[in-house]
């Protein structure tokens, strides 16, 4: 096994009922930003509840931070937690707003232009402001972890960032507020938890075996209860599983200890930017090609998800193959299109300007060898048209 450190300071407040304890887990006295999206909060009486706990503190809102969050709109905020002295934030909502927080957190007492913290992917260590979220959208597992993604809407660049000080002072995540999510969103949700754990988990076979029957217990249960969690919100029992197992998916635990990949999301990154497709369907988009083009590295894994997950038999090799089609098919069945094509008709170009891109940021190997390399980008994008 490789060496780590665990270090998740983040209090997750899980369960019905538990936004009672919103008014003790914010700082006493602290002026507050609260920042959410476009307004979901109003409809399914979130922005009430939030309110009303946060009684006798100054309140400020920040609305409108949009999915895949706009550095140009986060800016805005940072100004405001300048001008208004913000002790704390509360982001209320689902991955967007949370990675929108994280940004503002990040970038308030930065010494440079705040853009660098993407451009040059800026480890925030010290200097946040401290912030606490309500958890709105199961799926990224943002409320439990220390990264972002922020577009910068000018250059349509999607980039990644993050540090150890940013993560969640405490989130809150009540499994009820899944019933006024549209089912695109859980299906979204679904997918997003899963492919986080395919990326820590679908690298090459390790020493890390706790991890890895960790990860195909999410991976198990995702599949149990995500297609019965679209079709039936309210059911406590399925919210509750799928609401923990996408925190679980991406809180750092699986992860130690063993590779991890993650080209799947960077290059989905890059078709939401261009296109903008939603972050799980560009996952399910690149994923079944990814697996495909980087069979040698990937196949001792794939083998061991194929008898492991879905009971598949034959030589490793057959199963190997077999078990990227049963991915496949879990897209399908949790609704999505898994081709480009299926999105946009303007397409043929993607792969080259992908290239192009990586090209010029230094990115030149992803993946857990590093091996993922820009002709084999190339082809992972091609293969998904
Ligand atoms: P999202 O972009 O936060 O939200 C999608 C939509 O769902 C928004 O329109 C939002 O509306 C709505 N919504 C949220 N909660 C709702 C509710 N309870 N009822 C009704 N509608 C609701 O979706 P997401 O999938 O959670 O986040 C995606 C973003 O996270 C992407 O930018 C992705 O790259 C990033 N991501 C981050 C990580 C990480 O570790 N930090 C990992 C994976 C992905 P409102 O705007 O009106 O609220
Ligand atoms: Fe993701």
């Amino acid at each position: 096994m490789l060496n780590f450190e665990l270090y998740n300071p983040t209090n997750l407040v899980f369960g019905k009922g538990q936004m009672e304890k919103l008014a003790e887990l914010v700082p006493k006295g602290a002026k507050i930003l609260l920042a959410y999206g476009g307004g979901s909060i109003f409809k399914n009486g979130i922005h009430e509840q939030v309110i009303n706990n946060l009684k006798g503190h100054e309140i400020v809102e920040f609305a409108g931070i949009e999915a895949n969050p706009h550095f140009e709109t986060l800016m805005k905020a940072v100004a405001i937690v300048k001008e208004q002295n913000i002790d704390f934030i509360l982001a209320v909502g689902g991955g967007s707003v949370i990675d929108g927080v994280k940004f503002i957190s990040g970038a308030v007492n930065y010494e440079g232009d705040p853009i660098e913290i993407l451009q040059k992917r800026i480890l925030i260590k010290e200097n946040a402001i401290p912030f606490g979220t309500v958890l709105t959208l199961p799926a990224t597992g943002s409320e439990m972890n220390s990264g972002a993604v922020v577009t910068i809407e000018s250059t349509k660049e999607k980039l990644a960032f993050g540090g150890s000080a940013l993560f969640p002072k405490f989130s809150i995540t009540d499994p009820t507020v899944i019933q006024s999510l549209p089912k695109r969103q859980l299906q979204n949700g679904v997918v997003d938890a899963y492919t986080h754990v395919m990326e820590q988990y679908l690298t090459y076979p390790h020493e890390g075996h706790l991890q890895d029957r960790i990860a195909e217990g999410i991976l198990h249960t995702l599949i149990e209860v995500g297609p019965k969690v679209v079709e039936d919100p309210a059911n406590y029992e399925l919210a509750s599983n799928f609401m923990w197992s996408c925190t679980m998916a991406l809180n750092g635990l699986i992860q130690k200890g063993v590779p991890s990949d993650w080209a799947t999301h960077m290059i989905g990154h890059e078709l939401t930017a261009m296109y903008g497709i939603d972050h799980a369907r560009t996952l399910a988009v690149i994923a079944p090609s990814l697996y495909t083009v980087m069979f040698e590295t990937k196949k001792g894994k794939l083998a061991q998800y194929g008898k492991r997950i879905f009971n598949l038999e034959g030589t490793d090799d057959e199963i190997a193959k077999e078990a990227i089609n049963k991915t496949v098919e879990f897209f399908h069945t949790m609704g999505m299109d898994t081709k480009l094509s299926d999105y946009t008709k303007e397409y043929s170009e993607t792969a080259d300007f992908i290239v192009k891109r990586f090209d010029e940021r230094g990115w030149k190997g992803l993946g857990e060898k590093q091996n993922i390399t820009l002709d084999k980008v190339k082809s992972i994008v091609e293969m998904s048209y």
